[in-house]
């Protein structure tokens, strides 16, 4: 499609104002030298180009979404009624206290529903996404040792399973990351955790269920391990989807958790908003949170705070969204949504498991994991060429590559808010994808077929995007 500058004819336009019948003004000191060159199109053309671009874009709204570790549920559009609300959009952040006490409460109830459901003591919204809580997290255990005066502890140990955001926010709070491999299971090898351990050991982080949608059994054993050692055990709640309502970190023996608001709790991810990743901790790390909480009416700084990790209350409004969503379901809701996640999950995963080899057939969590390595080592076709074909069916692929610790890996998250009728159709579409596979391996490299754009150079894409027009003269 043509980009609006493209269509841009000079002079041509859409001016609704009246000859200037004043002194124009222009600055002293003007800091351009030209006018913007803005494109110059009618009104009708613009709405047509914008309009163009939506039907080109894929979210939530328009179909099946199963990108494994992303939970993209559907976001109810009572959430966006409730962040509308004059009250909430009209107010500024320097307002005095007693104006706002309907946020301020909007901020505690958040903060105590989302301790009640991870078993946390106190927590922070102001973190803005999920590796931005971990970062927040991180710095709350290097507090810990620092006010303990021990600065020996240096490494946070992470099992190769983890989501790449845990050794980035690690090695960014200035830890040295650990990596400890995982069993045949896909679970912590216990005895490599018992070998990194040591008077070094700041912390550990884990996911359970992990990243390839599995809750390790031996989870108290692990943190025990951490503990015993003297280390702390954070937890990445980013996908809690599959356990909330049902077993709360706190129990697991974590002493720190992030949450994504924008998975789990049904608040728009990426292009949809911004995200929200509040970090919690047990009540012995409260004193070091960052920015300000809100306690009895009024707004309070830890004693002995990290800092603020953001402005003010974080994204206000995503914590609207996600409270409502919270009250919306309710607290019989919570532990259903979870229960729905992995029932669908498991169905998906049971109606695709004679074609699609699963990495670890255990019953799943909230997501599973295919492997291709098998296909491809057959017929030369890829995980990559699978997801792409799928795009003809009308779907978003699901996540690929990743976990890195499976080969040609495909890792579907169909979540709760799917239904059976839905969750067949793409089962079929699966299917009939796996079948044409076999039968012309030859035809994979070509899909898409039906897509706007086929397949773009994916390395250039990320390394060299090219994000502004270039104008011929
Ligand atoms: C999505 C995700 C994150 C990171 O969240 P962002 O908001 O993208 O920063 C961290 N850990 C896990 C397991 C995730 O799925």
């Amino acid at each position: 499609m043509k980009l609006v500058f493209e269509r841009s004819r000079a002079g041509r336009g859409t001016a609704y104002f009246p000859p200037l019948d004043v002194p124009a003004w222009t600055p002293e000191t003007p800091l351009r030298e030209q006018p913007p060159r803005l494109a110059e199109l009618p009104e009708t053309e613009v709405d047509r180009h914008y309009t163009e671009l939506a039907k080109q874009t894929y979210g939530v709204n328009d179909g099946f979404y199963p990108l494994g570790s992303c939970t993209m549920k559907y976001n109810p559009k009572i959430n966006e009624d409730m962040a509308a609300l004059p009250g909430f959009t009209g107010l500024h952040p320097l307002q005095p206290e007693h104006t706002v006490q309907g946020a301020l409460k909007v901020l505690a109830d958040t903060e105590k529903y989302l301790c009640e459901i991870t078993g946390m003591d106190a927590m922070t919204l102001q973190p803005a996404a999920g590796a931005h809580g971990e970062f927040t997290g991180l710095l709350l255990i290097k507090a810990y040792h620092k006010s303990r005066g021990d600065e020996m502890r240096t490494k946070i140990i992470v099992p190769d399973s983890a989501h790449g955001t845990n050794p980035a926010s690690a090695s960014m709070a200035g830890f040295e990351v650990i990596s400890i491999d995982s069993d045949e299971r896909g679970f912590v090898n216990l005895e490599e955790l018992k070998k990194a351990v040591g008077p070094d050991t700041a912390g550990l982080m884990l996911t359970n269920p992990n990243t390839v949608g599995l809750f390790d059994p031996q989870i108290l054993e692990i943190t025990r391990i951490v503990h015993e050692a003297g280390g702390l055990c954070y937890y990445d709640g980013a996908n809690l989807n599959a356990v909330m309502g049902i077993a709360r970190p706190g129990d697991m023996g974590f002493d720190v958790v992030h949450l994504n608001l924008h998975k789990t709790f049904s608040t728009p991810h990426g292009g949809g908003g911004p995200g929200s990743g509040p970090s919690g901790c047990k009540a012995f790390l409260a004193q070091f949170l960052p920015g300000v909480r809100a306690v009895d009416g009024t707004l309070t700084r830890a004693e002995h705070s990290i800092g603020d990790v953001r402005s003010f209350y974080g994204n206000f409004l995503v914590v609207v969204k996600a409270l409502t969503y919270i009250l919306s379901i309710g607290a019989s809701g919570v532990p259903k949504t979870a229960a729905n996640a992995v029932l669908n999950a498991n169905y998906m995963k049971e109606k695709l498991k004679d074609l699609y080899p699963m990495a670890f057939d255990h019953v799943c969590m909230h997501e599973f994991v295919m492997s291709l390595e098998q296909m491809k080592k057959d017929t030369g076709v890829t995980a990559m060429d699978i997801a792409k074909a799928l795009l003809d069916g009308g779907i978003h692929p699901p996540t690929m590559y990743f976990p890195l610790i499976v080969h040609e890996a495909l890792m579907v998250e169909p979540t709760e808010t799917e239904t059976k009728e839905t969750l067949d159709e793409v089962i079929d579409l699966f299917r009939k994808v796996y079948e044409e596979a076999i039968a012309h391996p030859e035809t994979m490299a070509e899909k898409p077929e039906h897509t706007p754009i086929r397949r773009p150079d994916e390395v250039q894409a990320a390394r060299n995007p090219i994000i502004r027009y270039a104008f011929e003269d």
